[in-house]
C-alpha cells in the first residue's frame, strides 16, 4: 500500500487496522514504526529519527484509519526511535519507566548532541574516518552514520528530546483493541526495551531487540539478558515480526538476532586471535562489530558475568 508524499517509508498493510511503516535507511525515519487502530484513535509505536518523517507517519495513519492517532509509544530510548515524538504534540507518549528516567537523567547531554554545530562537527569527523576505512563493511557503516547525522542536521531546528510521559513496568494492555499490549522483559538492547504485541493477529513489533539485515547494537543494554528476552519474545508465538530496522519477517528474525548476540558473546570471551564465529563473518571489519565486541569485552570484565 503506497502513500503519496512519503519518501521515508514503505507501508505494509498487515490486515485489520495494522499498518507497518518500514523505514528507508537513507530517509529521515530510520526505524520502523507500527501504526495500530484503536477504538477510538490509535497508536504510533516508535516515532522515528525526525519530526519530518514522523509527520509522514501521522499522515499515513490518517489516510489509512480516517482518524488521528491518540497515543505514541517508544520501544526504547535511542534517538532514532524517539525524536519524532515532537510531531505528536499533546498526545500521551508511553515507554518503560527506566526509558523515561534515563532520558531525563541525560537530557542535557543528549540535547547538546543534537545542536547544529555539534552535528556538523560529527559529520566532518565521520567523513575523515571513512576516508581511512579499509573494508567495505566499515565504509558502509560510516556511510550510514553520515546519512543519519545529515538527516538529524536537516531537522536540527525541530529536534527536541521528549521523553515518554506515561510509563509502565512490564505489561500494559491497550484500551480499544482486544489482545493489543505493550510488554517489557527488562534489559536487552537497552536498559528496558518495550515491544508491541497484537496477540489476535500474532504480530510483534520488537524495536531493536530483533533486526533483519542490520547489525544489532549491543552498547546500551545487557548482552546476556538479551538472549533471555529473545526467548520470551519467542514464547509470544508471533508469526509476523516487525523488526526495529529491516523488512517485515517471520519468527526467524528472532533466531537470527539470537545467533548474532550469542556469537558476539562467544567472540568476546575468546582470545582476540581466534577467528570470528560464523554469524559475525559478514560483518568483519565493520565499526558496529568492533564497537559491540569492545563493549561486551568491557562488560564481561566489569561484571565478571559468566554463563
Ligand atoms: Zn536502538
Amino acid at each position: 500500500m503506497a502513500h503519496p508524499g512519503s519518501s521515508q517509508y514503505t507501508y505494509v498493510d498487515l490486515g485489520d487496522d495494522i499498518l507497518v511503516a518500514v523505514a528507508r535507511l537513507d530517509g529521515g525515519g530510520i526505524c520502523n514504526s507500527g501504526l495500530v487502530g484503536l477504538e477510538p484513535g490509535g497508536m504510533v509505536f516508535d516515532s522515528g529519527l525526525t519530526t519530518r518523517a514522523a509527520r509522514d507517519l501521522r499522515e499515513a495513519f490518517e489516510l489509512r484509519f480516517h482518524r488521528s492517532p491518540s497515543l505514541v509509544a517508544n520501544s526504547h530510548r535511542h534517538m532514532d526511535h524517539i525524536l519524532g515524538n515532537g510531531a505528536f504534540a499533546g498526545l500521551p507518549i508511553w515507554g518503560t519507566r527506566r526509558t523515561r528516567e534515563i532520558l531525563l537523567e541525560r537530557f542535557d547531554a543528549l540535547s547538546a548532541e543534537l545542536r547544529r554545530e555539534q552535528l556538523e562537527n560529527d559529520i566532518r569527523e565521520l567523513e575523515a574516518q571513512r576516508s581511512e576505512a579499509r573494508t567495505d563493511p566499515a565504509r558502509a557503516d560510516f556511510d550510514l552514520f553520515i546519512q543519519i547525522t545529515r538527516a538529524l542536521l536537516n531537522s536540527a531546528e525541530e529536534a527536541r528530546i521528549i521523553p515518554p510521559d506515561q510509563t509502565f513496568e512490564s505489561h500494559l494492555p491497550l484500551v480499544g483493541r482486544a489482545g493489543a499490549e505493550l510488554r517489557s522483559f527488562g534489559s536487552g538492547h537497552t536498559e528496558a526495551d518495550a515491544v508491541l504485541f497484537l496477540s489476535r493477529e500474532r504480530v510483534l513489533c520488537t524495536g531493536d531487540l530483533a533486526l533483519v539485515g542490520v547489525q544489532p547494537s549491543m552498547g546500551s543494554g545487557h548482552p546476556r539478558h538479551w538472549l533471555e528476552v529473545l526467548d520470551e519474545l519467542d514464547r509470544l508465538g508471533a508469526e509476523r515480526i516487525i523488526p526495529g530496522h529491516g523488512p517485515v519477517a517471520g519468527p526467524e528474525a528472532i533466531d537470527e538476532t539470537r545467533r548474532y548476540v550469542t556469537a558476539v558473546l562467544e567472540a568476546a570471551e575468546a582470545p582476540p586471535t581466534r577467528p570470528l564465529p560464523g554469524p559475525l563473518r559478514p560483518w568483519e571489519g565493520s565499526l558496529s562489530l568492533r564497537e559491540n565486541l569492545r563493549f561486551v569485552r568491557d562488560w564481561l570484565a566489569r561484571t565478571g558475568d559468566r554463563p
